[in-house]
């Protein structure tokens, strides 16, 4: 969905879509959208701005990956709000030294007539990813020795650390 600044000029502009999984690009950040994106809420151009649009609503969805430790199934189920600021692109004068203080790094540029909700809502999700992709916060991964799933079943594989090893053979090294 187009958010047209020309339409903002009249009016707030109110949205509520669905986005089926597929429609909104995720690969690049290795993660499945795995139900519908619903997002809404409404998109308007400032008073006494120079053209700065602000876009709030809610987002929900769900998404999944791999997860980190035990390459099993992680979900992300996603229920956020949003309160975006934008700004013309062109207001930024080449010769002008812009200096980007805190408030204003969470401000976002736009081009041309306007922005692509899609494109707003995939930066917002993206952001929202937790850094760490687990199945559950406890998960016990994979067995560096024997490769089983360690949530699915017990070994009694003795670990011993890369480092460890390391160490036991300098320790060797160094006994007369
Ligand atoms: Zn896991
Ligand atoms: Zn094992």
């Amino acid at each position: 969905m187009f958010l047209s600044i020309r339409e903002m000029e009249v009016r707030k502009v109110r949205f509520d879509e669905t986005f089926q999984p597929g429609e909104i690009d995720f690969s690049s950040e290795d993660v499945r959208q795995s139900s519908p994106l619903h997002a809404a809420g409404v998109a308007e151009l400032l008073a006494n701005t120079d053209g700065e649009v602000r876009i709030q609503g809610q987002l929900t969805v769900k998404l999944e990956s791999e997860c980190d430790r035990c390459l099993g199934r992680a979900e992300f189920p996603l229920d956020a709000r949003f309160d975006l600021f934008y700004r013309p692109s062109q207001a930024l004068n080449g010769s002008e030294e812009v200096a980007i203080d805190e408030g204003e790094a969470e401000m976002g540029f736009y081009q041309g007539a306007g922005l692509e909700l899609e494109d707003v809502l995939r930066e917002q999700i993206v952001l929202l990813l937790p850094m760490q992709r687990v199945c559950s916060p406890g998960c016990k991964g994979i067995c560096p020795v024997c490769g089983k799933n360690r949530n699915e079943s017990a070994c009694d594989c003795h670990e011993e650390p890369v480092n460890d090893r390391w160490s036991a053979a300098l320790r060797n090294l160094s006994q007369p």
